[in-house]
């Protein structure tokens, strides 16, 4: 089992930390889900922040299927997880 203190997908949204191609500033959560100190989607709907992240995938390119697969498996995420 990976060490939950430094885990290597974002615990918001799953992207591996390799994705990641802006600078992180936290060791949980990546550079889309998390900058200046805070969340960037502060709400606590799923839906709405899959949305939102199904967006952010369009807009960098990720083809539409697999946005929707990558979208998909965001309830799995510990932030999100009940
Ligand atoms: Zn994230």
């Amino acid at each position: 089992m990976p060490n939950p203190k430094s885990p290597t997908n974002c615990q918001s949204c799953l992207m591996p930390f390799t994705k990641d191609k802006g600078v992180r500033e936290s060791e949980q959560y990546c550079s889309y889900c998390f900058a200046n100190g805070k969340f960037k989607y502060e709400g606590t709907n799923l839906k709405e922040f899959q949305k939102i992240s199904y967006q952010a995938m369009l807009s960098h390119g990720t083809p539409k299927l697999l946005a929707k697969l990558l979208t998909f498996t965001i309830r799995f995420a510990p932030r999100w997880r009940k």
